[in-house]
């Protein structure tokens, strides 16, 4: 199993999963066209991919989705609450999900779990082969206990990283919206991801990658000291997604 990052941050997020014969999209908070481009950086066809899982409807991960979805025939998987709120006229194909039930598309076997976020029915992913598991959290705005149980002992971890909470405090946003990002339904700080990192089994970790990094409140150099302190390794073994390119292709 393989997985790259399309691209990730406040203007769009989406994940590939690569198990071969199965491939999944993780959001698709691109464009339609803006995943073609993405996907063709990574060599992948849209006709390959057999599903687009689905965390919740804030438009960074869902907005070329429905239209992407309908033009390949790709079906949509999301939670009842995320159908809802995001898909309201959607030509898609739309399998719901159960927030704490495993699934199967293909080879690959899906672990969704809930996670605290203002959105509807939010939930986050671990993604199986059989052999390995992936664990993505974005969108998180507090560590809860169901949140650790869950990706103990991850092969691979995609990990929010969304700010530092100096320089959010310094930042020019609005009040309101410092105490949204921050707060208990909002995003996880650099210090809150490595908090997680010391709370778990890290021994089989062959990969992590810093996801949903701010422009604006946060450094990539920031996330990745905070996560190698937590595991007490080199920095630049951290990896973490940019906006724009993503990462590329890491097996796990
Ligand atoms: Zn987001
Ligand atoms: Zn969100």
């Amino acid at each position: 199993m393989r997985f790259a990052s399309l691209g990730s941050g406040s203007r769009g997020n989406s994940l590939i999963v690569d198990a071969g014969d199965t491939k999944l999209l993780l959001d698709c908070g691109f464009s339609a066209r803006s995943v073609l481009g993405r996907l063709a950086r990574l060599a992948i066809l849209p006709e390959e991919i057999s599903g687009i899982l689905v965390t919740h409807e804030h438009r960074d991960h869902i907005a070329g989705i429905f239209r992407f979805s309908a033009r390949y025939g790709i079906p949509v998987y999301l939670t009842h609450g995320t159908h809802v709120a995001a898909s309201q006229g959607a030509p898609a194909e739309c399998r719901l999900i159960d927030a704490h039930a495993k699934f199967s598309v293909g080879s690959v076997e899906v672990s969704p779990f809930p996670v605290p976020h203002d959105a509807r029915e939010p939930v986050q992913f671990v993604i199986s082969d059989g052999l390995s598991r992936l664990g993505v959290l974005t969108d998180c705005g507090v560590i809860t206990a169901h949140v650790t149980l869950v990706l103990a002992g991850c092969q691979a971890l995609v990990l929010e990283c969304n700010h530092d909470p100096g320089l959010l405090a310094a930042s020019d946003y609005p009040a309101p919206l410092k105490r949204r990002i921050a707060g208990d339904f909002g995003h996880l700080s650099n210090a809150q991801a490595a908090s997680l990192l010391q709370q778990i089994d890290t021994s089989m970790l062959r990969h992590i990658v810093a996801a949903h990094l701010s422009e604006q409140n946060n450094r990539p150099d920031l996330a990745r000291r905070a996560l190698a302190q937590a595991i007490n390794c080199e920095e630049d073994w951290i990896g973490v997604a940019s906006q724009e390119e993503g990462t590329g292709w890491r097996e796990v």
